[in-house]
């Protein structure tokens, strides 16, 4: 069975948001061999979704449920329809504190996982944009990159913008 295809989150089972998985759905009560690994933030405990009924909307219905925190997207100044389509149907990743979804043109952007060795070198020499570039120089990546490790602290998220193909970086710290 294919996975259905998320805009705004390519390659899901990459990143660890989904994984294989043999469990029923709570939502749909299916078994799909997939689901959904980080929290679902919800009002009632939900451990287990299935990435279709992440898509189709069902789990975020059911459950009054998001996959990632709205506000830096409201915040972005994001049509509803979209801040929906990513924090309601969109899986989501795991970060230290709040996860910031980061945008550009207009446009939410695509998640590609946590930033690897080499994206941290490449930010040592100019390669893509963190969001808060003031704090962060070209040297500092350089230290980051002999200790950094993806999904430690301080964490990297990546993305991609969908139109212009700009690289840009989240950064968290536990
Ligand atoms: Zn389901
Ligand atoms: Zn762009």
């Amino acid at each position: 069975m294919e996975l259905p295809k998320f805009r705004y989150h390519p390659d899901p089972i990459a990143t660890g948001a989904i994984e294989r998985s043999g469990i029923l759905c709570e939502c749909c009560g299916r078994k799909s061999g997939f689901r959904y690994a980080l929290s679902v933030y919800s009002a009632e405990e939900v451990s287990d979704v299935c990435p279709w009924c992440i898509q189709d909307g069902s789990a975020a219905k059911k459950f009054e449920a998001i996959f990632c925190d709205d506000y830096p997207l409201i915040e972005a100044g994001l049509p509803e329809e979209l801040v929906q389509e990513v924090s309601q149907r969109t899986p989501g990743f795991e970060s230290w504190q709040q996860e910031v979804w980061l945008s550009h043109c207009g446009d939410a952007c695509a998640f590609i996982g946590d930033a690897t060795k080499e994206d941290v070198l490449a930010l040592a020499e100019g390669v893509g944009r963190v969001e808060d570039q003031n704090l962060w120089k070209p040297e500092d990546f350089r230290k980051l990159a002999e200790y950094y490790e993806p999904k430690g602290s301080p964490a990297l998220y990546k993305f991609k913008c969908l139109h212009c193909g700009e690289i840009l970086y989240g950064i968290d710290m536990c």
